[in-house]
């Protein structure tokens, strides 16, 4: 028999080429899921199957599916004004949101604050906004020999060329390697990497000490650093020691390197506080942030700078200034969009909720260490991850044939959960509207996928 969904996914494959996916493995081994509905936690198929999104639609999604006052915001602006360019032309949700980013923005007392914003139109489209200005700001300073960009091993920062060239993730990277800017990698602070009986802050101080042996190497030559600060998400959700990021601070400003913390996937909550640079107490020269900065309704990216920064393009000449462009540069109804979700933080007291939700998927995945095939049960705020290795050794991975992760997101799916492993590493990152019954069961699931998978 031809059900609706199977009429559907013919008429999908026919037509779509779907993102991070290997073609072929449809519809066999994936069988592809269409969606009708969202509402809260749940993701609703057109069969009227429900699904807990676990990871937050690719960690976009903040408040729920289809959240009601971020939708009504996006109406509204619709109906006002969907669109102008941003080039010689100003408007209202630019503005607010700009003056609300960055009154809420990592601060440290001692230094001036981040001062102007520069919107792009996603996460990678962000990330090349700041290399470009990190560059192009020593250049106007008579420094065009600075222009080597430092990034952490196990680092992602998404899938354009310049982005790539500063990710460090295999996977992604190694086919386009011949087309890449070189950049140089400096070891992870990662403490999954921590040697026995390191502290995973011993880890992260040897790890800066190989990032200052590395800047004074080049010295006079890098114009940036850029990582991720706490968690490397798409590197496998490892998490390192926020004193690593104290260190690179102090390092930045030793060797006159700008600092650029990619907060894309970390901000706005994902690791306990509105940004992962606040655990350190530091404040970078320039932030990325994307993915939840809307909610997870639109695509937006915004590029907060210091003054200096933006000080550093002002000149009578047209080529000092920075004129990269995107077409949909601000748009009003991702603007709209961002700062619907940002007054859902105050009104809700969301960050004070979270801490009660991460208190109990704490919990929730503690007893899951004691599982034969669990090398390591992490967590940062929202974020909580598996990390799945032959008999738990974490010297012993599966063998990547085996497809430890694509079982577990099968076994997951099967009973209506949304898992979508990195490799073998399952992880938890829901909506915060996320219930302690959703959760229940989001463990329940995940034990049993896990068993599965690596039975
Ligand atoms: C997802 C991500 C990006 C890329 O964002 P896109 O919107 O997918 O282009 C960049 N950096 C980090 C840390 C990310 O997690």
């Amino acid at each position: 028999m031809i059900t609706d969904a199977d009429h559907w996914r013919s008429r999908d494959l026919a037509v779509l080429w779907h993102p991070c996916t290997q073609m072929r493995e449809h519809p066999d081994m994936l069988p592809l899921v269409p969606i009708a509905r969202g509402e809260g936690a749940w993701l609703i198929a057109q069969d009227g199957r429900r699904y807990l999104d676990a990871v937050s639609s690719w960690w976009t999604n903040l408040f729920g599916h289809s959240e009601p006052r971020i939708a009504a915001a996006i109406a509204a602006q619709a109906g006002q004004l969907e669109q102008v360019m941003l080039a010689g032309f100003s408007h209202e949700p630019a503005v607010n949101l700009a003056e609300r980013l960055l009154a809420i923005a990592p601060r440290e007392t001692a230094r001036p604050p981040l001062a102007k914003v520069f919107y792009a139109d996603n996460g990678s489209a962000g990330v090349e906004v700041a290399l470009k200005m990190a560059f192009h700001w020593f250049h106007n300073r008579g420094q065009p020999q600075r222009r080597k960009f430092v990034a952490l091993e196990n680092g992602y920062h998404g899938e354009t060329l310049g982005a790539l060239a500063v990710g460090d993730v295999p996977l992604y990277r190694r086919v386009y390697a011949p087309l890449l800017a070189e950049a140089l990698f400096a070891p992870s602070p990662d403490a999954y990497l921590a040697a026995p009986g390191e502290s995973a802050a011993a880890r992260a101080e040897r790890a800066a000490v190989a990032l200052g042996e590395l800047f004074a190497s080049h010295d006079g030559e890098i114009c940036a650093l850029i990582l991720e600060p706490r968690v490397q998400c798409a590197g496998g959700m490892r998490m390192h020691d926020p004193v690593y990021l104290k260190r690179a601070r102090d390092l930045c400003d030793a060797h006159g390197v700008l600092l650029i913390a990619d907060e894309i996937a970390t901000g706005f909550g994902r690791t306990g506080t509105l940004f992962a640079c606040e655990q350190a107490a530091i404040q970078p020269d320039l932030l990325c942030l994307s993915k939840g900065l809307t909610g997870g309704f639109l695509p937006l990216a915004a590029v907060l700078a210091t003054q200096d920064i933006y000080d550093g393009f002002l000149d009578a000449s047209r080529e000092r200034a920075f004129l990269h462009s995107h077409s949909y540069t601000g748009n009003p109804l991702a603007c709209a969009a961002a700062l619907a979700s940002l007054d859902i933080f105050e009104s809700d007291a969301v960050l004070a909720r979270n801490r009660d939700t991460a208190a109990h998927m704490a919990a929730l995945a503690a007893p899951l260490c004691d599982l034969a095939n669990v090398a390591d049960v992490r967590q940062a705020g929202m974020i909580v991850a598996f990390e799945l290795t032959h008999g738990g050794d974490r010297h012993t991975p599966f063998d990547p044939a085996r497809r430890v992760g694509l079982h577990a997101y099968r076994a997951a799916l099967a009973r209506g959960v949304v898992l979508r492993p990195l490799g073998d590493i399952v992880y938890w990152m829901p909506p915060y509207c996320v219930t302690p019954d959703q959760l229940a069961s989001l463990a329940d699931t995940t034990r049993s996928a896990i068993e599965e998978a690596t039975a």
